[in-house]
């Protein structure tokens, strides 16, 4: 089986899981959602309510599978499944925050902790002695936290960031 195949059984399966939690719970079967890998941008995914289809970004996936099963997915099933119970309401409300915590047992949040530098393209520039060096999103913020520093191959100095 080809690696892409793979993913998109496991992706089918975990969605599965919740829809299977969310029937159990309201007593009611909600019909399995189409799933589609074209999400662009940084955005790792979103739930087109009325046509029961998420989309989902290949990008995030392919480097976030465990973000993907315990965050990504059951927070967009959750918008479906809240859309099946209250119709429309506000996208991240009360009803939406009970879904996650209450049936599917995860924290409420919206946000997911993903390095999207990759999807975003945004880097940071530092200087060695020698060159300019390009640092992803999440050395840059490590660097800023003061949990690393960066040297260069090269010469063995230190990486300062660039004045902006
Ligand atoms: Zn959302
Ligand atoms: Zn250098």
């Amino acid at each position: 089986m080809t690696p892409y195949l793979l993913m998109y059984i496991w992706i089918e399966s975990t969605a599965s899981d919740y829809i299977a939690i969310a029937s159990r719970f309201f007593n009611k079967n909600f019909p399995h959602p189409k799933i589609t890998l074209d999400q662009r941008g940084k955005c790792a995914g979103t739930a087109r309510l009325q046509d029961w289809h998420i989309r989902l970004n290949p990008v995030l996936l392919h480097d976030n599978p465990e973000i993907f099963r315990n965050e990504v997915i059951p927070h967009e099933i959750a918008h479906l499944i809240v859309f099946a119970v209250w119709g429309k309401v506000k996208p991240h409300g009360k009803e939406w925050q009970s879904v996650m915590q209450n049936i599917f047992g995860i924290p409420a949040q919206t946000t997911h902790s993903m390095d999207i530098s990759k999807v975003r393209g945004v880097t940071f520039a530092y200087r060695c002695r020698c060159q300019t060096h390009q640092l992803t999103v999440r050395r840059h913020r490590a660097v800023v936290r003061g949990d690393r520093q960066y040297t260069c191959r090269k010469c063995g100095s230190v990486l300062i960031q660039l004045a902006d």
